[in-house]
């Protein structure tokens, strides 16, 4: 038992603490306030404390728990919100009104609800840690597998079926001679990385029904996103989108909102989400992590690790997990405060020197992997960034940017031009695409990586040459690159513009994607032909085709099929039609 001897806000100077580890789980003073041993020094511990610590005073006590910062896992997960150290947020409320009283012991999971568990694994059997037991068919979408937790290994010795509760036995292992109980409930530390078999290679995208992600920057299953945010932009859309529509099974949302009102909103909108696959309240499929303002920091620097250890849990029973933190930044600025309090050596910005390791290591818990189940799962984290100003030199967006491997580019101008979603196609990147390509070529065939490098040129030429027509005017451009300015216009419009409100058109499938692709793109070809033969770019830009185009995004996903040879059919017909007129112009010019 230690003695409190300075407390400087969410920083506890402690002594008498021999015996204790780093990074203990503590409770502090006569309200037994929740914190964590970050320094030790002989006796003398500090301990960030994740509760509000005013009335706090030198001489209480102070006493270690032994276990480190570790969350619950185990059936009711889903649809759960939960604070940064995992205490469920509507429990909390109830308890204590709007604000959070200091102490409180909240269950993450509920204890006294029975779940119907189906043994899988057969009495004799020989169990390690992440082996699965069986399962809870938790809701009408995810089976909840239970795993063998780490640390345990032996000969099973039962195992049932039935109703149970999370701490009710469900059977037994034999460990070195001695009989361990297995309930379907365990707990991990939150911050280590969780252990599997092995890792894989990204292969395969993330699908997200975002014609400009999914076509020019994906995200790998797996992989790493970042997508800066300035206010306004529509981040909160976009997450919403990528929660809904991702061929990911579950989605953890770890919101660290500065404002209380930014978390407000999300705790709000979200629940009222419905899963477009089903139906059904989108929290079914999802836990959400909430720091609101008047939570202490130290919480929301803690809420990223409880994020990413829930959803290494899910990957482990055989699910594609998305995580998303909106956003990061506020978390690094958590990380800045506590780092002053400690009066470590500051570094770039006043950010701690081990930020970028930080963001490296929390972006690292991504991956595609083989569980110690046996089973494939993998966990995409997409992370926020909001530099102030919108200026990503600083350390926040730069160290993220180090090691994600997709950046979406959120454009304030965009946004300001009613261009949704404002993910700028200059600059941003993936660096999937070609680990990508033989996934992209066996199921989508050479044409669509051939037609989205040549949307992607057309686009990058527009571009180019918009700067050319604010000094000069569009009239001084030849036809062969004027004609460029109307296909940018048509990709851009028609095919990277897509409105998240709208029924048909918030999520298109990449089958619809590819269709429209290749219509657009070929579209754009035959111009470029037509042009070389001397048909006028009015011409083209006026005929019936290209307004049929613009309406391709309205096209239901059951009505998709067979699109693709009647609009190119239209194309041929429309085009070729103005070309030969041009030719019999032409021939006639030169008779006269
Ligand atoms: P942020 O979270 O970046 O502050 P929001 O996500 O709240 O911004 O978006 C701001 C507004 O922009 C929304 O209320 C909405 O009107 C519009 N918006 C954003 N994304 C889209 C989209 N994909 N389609 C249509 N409108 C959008």
């Amino acid at each position: 038992m230690g003695i409190t001897e300075k407390v400087s806000g969410p920083l506890v100077i402690a002594t008498g603490m021999l015996g204790t580890k780093m990074y203990d789980v503590v409770r502090v003073g006569k309200n037994k306030l929740i914190g964590e041993i970050i320094q030790l020094k002989g006796e003398r511990a500090i301990i960030q404390v994740y509760e509000d610590t005013s009335g706090l005073r030198p001489g209480e006590e102070v006493e270690s728990t032994g276990a480190q910062l570790s969350v619950e896992l185990g059936p009711g997960l889903l649809g759960q919100i939960y604070d940064g150290i995992q205490r469920p947020l509507e429990i909390l409320e109830k308890k204590s009104g709007a604000f959070i009283a200091k102490g409180i012991i909240a269950d993450p999971l509920d204890k006294k609800k029975k779940w119907h568990f189906i043994a899988e694994k057969k009495k004799g059997a020989r169990v390690s840690g992440g082996d699965i037991l069986g399962y809870v068919q938790e809701t009408q979408m995810i089976k909840h597998y239970v795993m063998v937790p780490f640390g345990v290994e032996g000969e099973l010795k039962s195992l049932q079926s039935g109703n149970f509760t999370l701490e009710d036995v469900i059977g037994k292992v034999e460990m070195h001679g001695k009989a361990v109980d297995l309930t379907m409930l365990q707990r991990r530390a939150v911050r280590k990385a969780g252990q599997f078999k092995r890792k894989f290679r990204a292969e395969e995208p993330l699908i997200t029904g975002q014609r400009v992600i999914d076509t020019l920057f994906p995200v790998a299953k797996g992989g790493t996103a970042a997508i800066p945010g300035p206010f306004g932009s529509g981040k909160t859309v976009m997450q919403h989108s990528l929660a809904k529509y991702s061929d990911s099974e579950i989605v953890v949302y770890v919101g660290c909102g500065e404002r209380g009102n930014e978390m407000t909103e999300v705790l709000t909108e979200f629940p009222e989400l419905l899963d477009p696959r089903t139906g059904r309240p989108l929290v079914e499929r999802t836990v959400l992590v909430a720091n609101t303002s008047n939570m202490p920091v130290a919480a929301r620097e803690a809420s990223i690790y409880t994020g990413i250890t829930i959803a290494e849990y899910f990957r482990d029973m055989g699910y594609n997990v998305s995580i998303m933190a909106d956003s990061t930044s506020r978390w690094a600025e958590a990380m800045r405060e506590m780092s002053a309090r400690l009066e470590e050596m500051p570094g770039e910005e006043a950010y701690p020197a081990y930020l970028p390791k930080r963001l490296a290591e929390y972006y690292e818990r991504s991956g595609k992997v083989e569980s110690f189940s046996g089973k494939v799962g993998s966990i995409t984290i997409v992370g926020a960034v909001s530099p102030p100003g919108g200026d990503i030199s600083e350390p926040v967006s730069q160290g993220t940017l180090r090691v994600v491997k997709t950046f979406w580019a959120l454009d304030a101008a965009l946004a300001g031009a009613k261009h949704f979603p404002a993910i700028n196609w200059l600059n941003s990147y993936s660096l999937y695409i070609t680990m990508l390509n033989p996934w992209y070529l066996k199921n989508m065939g050479e044409a669509y990586i051939e037609n989205r490098t040549y949307a992607m040129s057309m686009l990058q030429r527009e571009a180019e040459l918009k700067d050319i027509v604010q000094l000069v005017g569009a009239d001084a451009l030849p036809d062969a690159e004027r004609v460029i300015l109307v296909i940018g216009g048509m990709l851009r419009e028609d095919y990277l513009r897509q409105s998240a409100f709208d029924e048909i058109d918030a999520s298109s499938s990449i089958k619809k994607q590819a269709i429209m692709l290749s219509v657009m793109t070929h579209f754009a070809r035959k111009s470029q032909e037509a042009v070389a033969k001397g048909v006028s770019v009015e011409r083209i830009a006026a005929t019936k085709v290209r307004t049929d185009i613009s309406r391709m995004k309205d096209i239901k996903e059951k009505e998709i099929d067979g699109t693709e040879k009647k609009f190119k059919d239209e194309i041929d017909k429309e085009l070729d039609a103005l070309a030969r007129e041009q030719e019999t112009t032409q021939v006639e010019e030169a008779k006269a």
